[in-house]
């Protein structure tokens, strides 16, 4: 299956000199999103900007204070990224997950995503993906001419792929190489795994030596506070990748970080090579500050837990709202996103005008309300199938962080809070249910 983002649209003056998998490329759906609301802002129009996703959040004070410490760093730094931060990223994973890297096994990068692309240039394999997944993965494998297979994921099963699903595409051809890509809390799905889930597909994995890109970016925002990672039960076969963009609200600093075991140093080095020759380092600066991050302490801990608790309550006042209109959704355990199927209510839409596909859904709910959501097709799921995404962080995190500070800690915020401090959010979901209820 061709990625949902990889139209080959024929341009006259392009043709011909353009390498042909790139040939037709369309920006990021979701950095597309963000760009067209931006226009419609600019033009007057009342948006509900429910399509991007980017932590509404400020960076810690805390990192914002390192940064300015830091500001007069110039130097190049290693390629593989300060050796102090790296050290940082090591005793985040010890006290997090309990696991233990080398500082010479982790990579620092201008962001996961990055990082990801190199890892899918260097190694050579068949590339797995849950539908849905975030919207990168597919694409990069594309432009480099990987094969891509979608694991396709039920609501029934909360949008997780199981061990025996795996086990039946690797059982085919089981010498063939394999890179997996695994990512929760989930964006688009909001979902996680337990840690029985992940141990079930780890054993799969060992198996058949299939390689797991296991995407943590959202771990910091397991609404319960206790993200398991699968490198725990297959720490010989997964890469961890993390950064600062979702949990420490910073991604526009443009720092992300894999963690790989010792059994992994060939591809650590193969990454680092391709890394001396494209991006460099990351700017000195932002490593510098990252440490700060990395290394936690009350402060960090406290805004990370705060931002939590905030779309801990967010998600799930969205979740039980959509829930009321019939919608099929997994409830959401983590991260900035909701991703309800609208199939059940086709007949009552179709009556209103038949959106047919995800993307015209996602057209129509604009026009009508104001609100802008991605379609579950960017996601990779079939054009047919009425899902979207929800993007619950058209809010500003500060004065909901300073509020949620004078309440009891460990409270979940309820409705009243959430519609003072999250007023966009929540009546950007008014709109939708009440769009849905009157179809
Ligand atoms: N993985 C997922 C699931 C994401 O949502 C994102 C950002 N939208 C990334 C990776 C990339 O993050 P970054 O490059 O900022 O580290």
């Amino acid at each position: 299956m061709r990625s949902p983002r990889m139209k080959r649209v024929p341009n006259a003056s392009s043709e011909g000199r353009l390498n042909p998998r790139v040939q037709g490329l369309d920006r990021s759906a979701t950095l597309a999103i963000n760009e067209k609301c931006t226009r419609l802002r600019a033009r007057g129009v009342n948006i509900f900007q429910m399509g991007f996703g980017q932590s509404p959040f400020p960076v810690p004070p805390i990192m914002v204070e390192a940064l300015r410490r830091h500001a007069d760093e110039k130097a190049y730094l290693p390629v593989q990224g300060l050796p102090e931060l790296r050290e940082a990223i090591v005793g985040y994973y010890r006290r997090t997950e309990g696991l233990d890297y080398a500082p010479d096994h982790v990579l620092v990068g201008p962001g996961t995503k990055e990082l990801m692309f190199i890892l899918q240039l260097v190694y050579a394999a068949e590339i797995l993906i849950p539908s849905p997944s975030w919207v990168s993965y597919a694409p990069q494998a594309s432009i480099i001419g990987r094969t891509v297979r979608w694991l396709p994921t039920t609501f029934s099963d909360g949008l997780c792929i199981t061990p025996d699903q795996l086990d039946q595409v690797c059982r085919r051809d089981p010498g063939r190489h394999r890179l997996l890509f695994m990512n929760y809390p989930g964006n688009p799905t909001g979902a996680t795994y337990t840690a029985a889930q992940l141990e079930g597909i780890a054993e799969v994995a060992r198996k058949y030596d299939v390689l797991i890109l296991s995407d943590e970016i959202y771990s910091g925002l397991q609404f319960n506070g206790e993200h398991v990672s699968i490198a725990r039960f297959y720490p010989e076969g997964t890469i961890v990748s993390n950064g600062l963009s979702k949990w420490c609200g910073a991604g526009g600093w443009r720092l992300g970080a894999f963690a790989l075991h010792e059994n992994l140093e060939w591809l650590v080095e193969a990454m680092t090579a391709v890394a001396s020759e494209t991006f460099t380092s990351v700017a000195a600066p932002i490593q510098y500050a990252a440490i700060t991050g990395f290394s936690g302490g009350p402060q960090i801990d406290g805004y990370v837990s705060g931002c939590r608790r905030i779309l801990s309550g967010l998600l799930g006042v969205c979740a039980k709202r959509l829930r009321e209109t019939g919608a099929v959704l997994c409830e959401p355990q983590g991260g900035f996103y909701l991703f309800p199927c609208f199939d059940n209510l086709i007949p009552a839409i179709m009556k209103n005008g038949q959106p047919t596909t995800s993307g015209e859904l996602c057209r129509r709910i604009l026009d009508d309300t104001g609100v802008t959501l991605l379609p579950g097709s960017d996601f990779g799921r079939a054009e047919a199938e009425l899902s979207v995404r929800i993007a619950a962080v058209d809010f500003d995190g500060g004065p909901a962080l300073d509020a949620l500070s004078e309440l009891p800690p460990d409270l979940i915020p309820d409705e009243v809070f959430l519609q003072r401090y999250c007023t966009p959010v929540i009546d950007g979901m008014a709109r939708i249910c009440g769009w849905l209820n009157a179809q």
